[in-house]
């Protein structure tokens, strides 16, 4: 198939017809975009001190070698196949609650780590070692139970009734494991398919305590840490430092957030089927500081609402003392966001996210947006100086919400500069399939660009092997994902 180049006015896409000027609704004056309150606009590309991906990596890796440093320091000697088998147990057990520590690093929401590595990496990060954190903890028990088993000379079932009814602490090691385990199953992929995310995220927060449960067990029995009081120091700090980290990122910040804030609902406008915009008061909102490309989690404090924080990206500039999200319906919270009413008092966290100018390297920027992936890259549009060219794919030319602020973003811009092109799924219209040649044919210098991504899963998908068939390089591509 080939690809069809419109001009941003793309016929066949129509204009929302709700759009009435608003604040929001499209830049405030010609020449250039203006943004009160978030970052400082930037003039172009920006120089960059290494990737903060690699730094957090890098220091999670040495930690690893710390505690490896901790066992080699407590051992003497490995003597024998039990002795082997239950200094494996000890490694696998210092490593599983080094695991722990990292695990709640990760999703602490430092904003260092946010805005650096972003949300959906750390989501991606946070699951992949909570498999192994959880397989290192079955295999502590496993070597532990045999390399015992085989010191005492007895069968593995009584060898397990001892352990965990006759040594101390051991009950309260047996509990934590049991219940990081259920965590694991629940957030197995066939299980959270099965579950609401409010059920998971339920289950998931049984995770802390079976961390204090691991965490007592591990530093009242753990061969490196009784009578060695220098080991036990380290650990403790490593687990009290997360913990306060976590209390504090995690509680004191948003309530002292809120607080000052004090969020409401302003307007709720109707922008396309099943889309809505939220629009946000409350006092001081530039002090958030919430950078283009960035997201809140939401809480919208209404009966049947109250209890969900759901993310929803910033779908303008921060201007004027209001903040908007625009937001499809696609669940029960999604949907509601239609009924909220002026003033409804609001508990937001964040900014969060990394998609935002400070990933740029080169002056041109292709925004690439599917459907409500819309929203972060609308923000991006309107701040971003330079080359930046918007393509939008949604399903019908009915469902491409805000398209008419986006084309009076790129009307009063120089032409060349700034432009977007609209396309749909039904071939009569304009369609672009997501092939190499297609994003070459619409716009030829893709490959020299930075690429800023958000859309559902197939189409981010496909938009990624588009893109490293067009030569633009992995990092260049900056992606975000709607789902943790
Ligand atoms: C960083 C980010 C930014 C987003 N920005 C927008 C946006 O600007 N506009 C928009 O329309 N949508 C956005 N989404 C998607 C939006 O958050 C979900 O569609 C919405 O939360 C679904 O909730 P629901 O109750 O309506 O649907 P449900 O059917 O209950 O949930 C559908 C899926 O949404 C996700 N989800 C639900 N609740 C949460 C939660 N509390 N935290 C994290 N994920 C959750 C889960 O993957 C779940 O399977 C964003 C998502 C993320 C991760």
């Amino acid at each position: 198939m080939t690809a069809v180049r419109p001009e941003h006015n793309a016929p066949g896409a129509q204009r929302n017809p709700a759009a009435v000027p608003h604040p929001h609704a499209g830049p405030r004056r010609r020449g250039g975009p203006r943004q009160r309150g978030g970052p400082r606009q930037r003039g172009g590309p920006r120089q960059r001190g290494g990737r903060p991906e690699w730094w957090a990596l890098g220091l999670v890796y040495a930690g690893g070698l710390a505690v490896l440093a901790l066992w080699w320091h407590g051992t003497s000697s490995v003597v024998g196949a039990a002795g082997w088998l239950t200094d494996a147990a000890r490694i696998t057990g210092l490593l599983a609650a080094y695991g722990c520590a990292v695990m709640l690093a990760l999703m602490a929401r430092v904003p260092a780590l946010e805005g650096g590595v972003g949300t959906d990496r750390l989501a991606r990060w946070h699951a992949a070692g909570g498999r192994y954190t959880v397989c290192l903890a079955v295999a502590h028990v496993l070597l532990v139970i045999w390399g015992y088993a085989l010191t005492s000379r007895s069968d593995v079932i009584h060898q397990t009734g001892t352990l965990v009814f006759h040594y101390p602490e051991m009950l309260k090691g047996t509990l934590g494991t049991l219940l990081l385990f259920a965590v694991g199953i629940a957030s197995m992929r066939a299980a959270r398919r099965r579950l609401r995310y409010e059920t998971w995220h339920l289950i998931h927060l049984g995770t802390y305590l079976a961390i204090f449960l691991v965490f007592s067990h591990q530093v009242a029995n753990g061969a490196q840490f009784v009578g060695q009081p220098l080991a036990k120091a380290f650990w403790y700090a490593l687990f009290i430092g997360v913990s306060l980290v976590l209390a504090w990122f995690r509680f004191v910040v948003p309530v002292a957030r809120n607080l000052r804030h004090r969020m409401r609902v302003a307007e709720v406008r109707f922008e396309s089927p099943g889309v809505v915009s939220v629009y946000v008061t409350g006092r001081r909102l530039d002090g958030l500081r919430a950078a283009p490309g960035q997201f809140f989690r939401w809480r919208f404090l209404v009966p049947g609402m109250w209890w969900a924080a759901n993310p929803y990206s910033l779908s303008a500039p921060a201007r004027d003392g209001l903040l908007r999200i625009t937001v499809k319906a696609s669940g029960d919270h999604s949907r509601a966001l239609a009924r909220l009413r002026p003033g409804t008092r609001i508990w937001a966290e964040g900014p969060y996210g990394a998609l935002t100018e400070a990933r740029r390297s080169r002056r041109g920027v292709l925004l690439l947006a599917g459907g409500v992936g819309i929203t972060p890259l609308r923000t991006l549009f309107e701040t971003m100086a330079g080359d930046v060219t918007l393509i939008y794919l949604a399903r019908r030319p009915q469902d491409l919400a805000l398209r008419g602020e986006l084309d009076a973003l790129a009307a009063s811009s120089s032409a060349a500069r700034r432009r977007v092109l609209c396309f749909v799924d039904d071939p009569s219209e304009y369609s672009l399939p997501l092939t190499p040649e297609a994003l070459r044919a619409v716009v030829p210098d893709v490959a020299e660009r930075d690429v800023y991504l958000c859309g559902p899963p197939g189409m981010a998908d496909a938009a990624h092997r588009a893109l490293r068939g067009a030569g633009v390089p992995g990092r260049r591509v900056h992606h975000e994902s709607f789902e943790f």
